[in-house]
């Protein structure tokens, strides 16, 4: 692994650096996203948020709107709070040790591990998706990977193997190779150097490894959004509620088990904001926005409502919206099926 990374592995910015908040912010966005995805992300914040207390410093709507389109927002959230943490306290300095790191939020095992070996070269395995697959190829390991008693499994013998002097090398190496040459589909097996120790290639279970139980199909949620206008405004409110999208923009939300809400029934729920509707102003509810999330699946209309005076203010407090003009609305931080209607439709 430390002869093969130097000779095969992508330039990326933050292989550039031993500063932990750079490393840091590169692995918060790059869980559960793919590198060429990230990396315009993370050039975005360590422009706009160069050090540690840039970051702590900004609004949460600031840090959100920059996240935009990233998906997984619970983690911009917990970025920013960690951020605080350690300006807060650890005066601007990350710990410097796996186990002072894990007390940070949002900092689990992988990123903790990342940051202590890549930053501070201690001897601690990272393991992620792309090492769990090298692992239980190479060493034909057929416990299932999503069961959390096997990660112990995992844990101990990638530490059995990670050197004392290089730990850095050896983890950004091993999760290298899992990304550009053990693939999880058609990995370059025949240019491989481990082939002759390789497990799963000497016995013909390159395909069966690792093993991974499949997760749960997700439920169904059916979103009506009610975009109500007046004038050259549009309400939003920012949703405060423990659901996905904390702390993002959307509009007065009815939620139901059906995909479709009639029109009296919209009518109804714009009553019930004190809204007047204009004469003839409810247009058609939009097609369906699908959004796919790691439980579930959201399933959205919209349906552009044109009152003929604004909410009153016993609504504007009790319910949160508040009125946006086109050019306020763009900074708003929104879920990207918000924002692509939006781009759409309204204004
Ligand atoms: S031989 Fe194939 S399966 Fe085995 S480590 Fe190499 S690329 Fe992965």
């Amino acid at each position: 692994m430390l002869d093969w990374y130097p000779r095969h592995r992508r330039d990326l910015p933050w292989r550039h650096t031993r500063d932990p908040y750079a490393i840091w912010l590169s692995e918060v966005i790059l869980q559960q996203t793919r590198v060429r995805q990230g990396l315009p992300y993370y050039y975005d914040f360590i422009t706009t948020y160069p050090t540690v207390h840039d970051l702590a410093a900004a609004s949460e709507d600031e840090v959100l709107r920059h996240w935009q389109g990233l998906g997984y927002y619970s983690r911009a959230r917990n970025m920013h709070h960690t951020a605080q943490q350690v300006v807060q306290e650890y005066g601007g300095h990350f710990p410097a040790t796996y186990a002072e790191l894990l007390k940070l939020r949002g900092v689990g095992q992988y990123t903790a591990a990342a940051i202590a070996s890549f930053a501070f070269g201690e001897q601690v395995a990272v393991l992620d998706g792309n090492v769990f697959r090298v692992l239980a190829r190479v060493f034909g390991i057929t416990a299932d990977i999503a069961a959390p008693a096997t990660r112990k499994q995992f844990q101990q013998l990638a530490d059995s193997l990670i050197p004392a002097d290089t730990p850095d090398q050896f983890n950004q190496g091993i999760m290298e190779f899992g990304a550009i040459q053990c693939t999880p589909v058609n990995p370059d097996c025949l240019f491989c150097p481990l082939q002759s120790q390789c497990f799963a290639f000497q016995h013909g279970m390159v395909n069966e490894l690792p093993v991974k139980s499949k997760a749960k199909a997700g439920r169904t949620r059916y979103f009506h959004y009610l975009v109500l206008r007046y004038g050259d405004t549009v309400y939003l409110r920012k949703r405060v509620e423990k659901d996905i999208w904390q702390g993002l923009y959307d509009f007065a939300l009815t939620e139901t088990d059906a995909p479709t809400l009639p029109a009296l029934e919209v009518l109804n729920a714009v009553e019930k904001l004190g809204g007047t509707v204009a004469t003839d102003r409810v247009a058609e509810p939009s097609s369906a926005y699908r959004h796919v999330l790691s439980h579930q699946k959201v399933e959205a209309r919209f349906h552009p409502v044109w009152l003929s005076e604004p909410l009153p203010a016993t609504t504007l407090a009790t319910s949160g919206l508040a009125p946006f003009t086109a050019a306020e609305t763009e900074q708003l931080p929104k879920a990207i099926l918000i924002a692509n209607y939006l781009q759409k439709t309204v204004f």
